[in-house]
């Protein structure tokens, strides 16, 4: 960890210093600071990051706007992206995730929350957690914790016992699983689960939500609620696959 490059747009240079100073205090040695959205974009192209940590509240091209830039252009499509935002801005929040930021921030925040926030994202990009076989199909298992799934035989298994979902109760706790700490919003899952069973809606994802948290029982913390943006798998879970 350290060798990476990180971006970080951020206006205000109390915060700009702040993050860079315990950047590399942690050992990324690599950080580069702008303060507009528009230096972000020659910065990007420039600096090649492997990260990027984007304030939302900018003079002139907004975070937004750039954040929409970057995952439109195949080139840098792919650099993750962490949000810093206001609480005022959690509407922004969603509209970032389902452009494909990778997660947020609301400030104020600890660097230590910030720190952690960054390792969990640059360990999700570089390692594969994806369940699937070399043929892509996704017939291996899939641990968490005392959860187990196989996609191929539609199995959940809860410390040992079938935990009898449904379709579209599978396919939710199985698209937040294989992405522990990842956000995903009620209308990024609605998009990923075609319900047959259901009628899938962004409210019927919050009532699949209480029946599924109900069949995980003591479990249920697995899925955490985030408030205001959706849903996603606890991080905690994935130090015991
Ligand atoms: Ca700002």
């Amino acid at each position: 960890m350290g060798k990476e490059k990180i971006l970080v747009v951020e206006d205000e240079d109390a915060i700009q210093e702040l993050i860079r100073y315990n950047l590399q205090k942690e050992g990324f040695d690599r950080v580069r600071c702008c303060d507009s959205g528009e230096e972000a974009l020659t910065a990007v192209a420039e600096f090649a990051p492997d990260l990027i940590l984007l304030d939302l509240m900018l003079p002139g091209m907004d975070g937004l706007a750039v954040c929409r830039h970057l995952k439109s252009d195949h080139r840098t499509a792919l650099i993750p992206i962490i949000m810093l935002t206001a609480k005022s801005e959690e509407s922004d929040v969603v509209v970032g995730l389902e452009m494909g930021a990778d997660d947020y921030i609301a400030k104020p925040f600890s660097t230590k929350v910030l720190v952690a926030r960054i390792h969990s994202v640059l360990r999700r990009v570089s390692g594969s957690t994806q369940p699937e076989d070399a043929a892509g199909n996704a017939a291996a298992a899939l641990k968490r914790g005392a959860l187990m799934m196989n996609r191929g035989t539609r199995e959940a298994l809860l410390d040992g016992v079938p935990l009898n979902l449904t379709f579209s109760e599978f396919e939710i706790l199985y698209l937040l699983a294989r992405r522990p700490g990842w956000v995903f919003t009620r209308s990024q899952i609605v998009n990923e689960v075609k319900g047959e069973d259901y009628p899938v809606t962004e409210r019927a994802i919050d009532v699949q939500m209480v029946s599924l948290r109900r069949k995980l029982g003591r479990h249920g913390g697995m899925i955490e609620t985030v408030r205001g943006v959706g849903y996603r798998f606890a991080s905690d879970y994935r130090q015991e696959e």
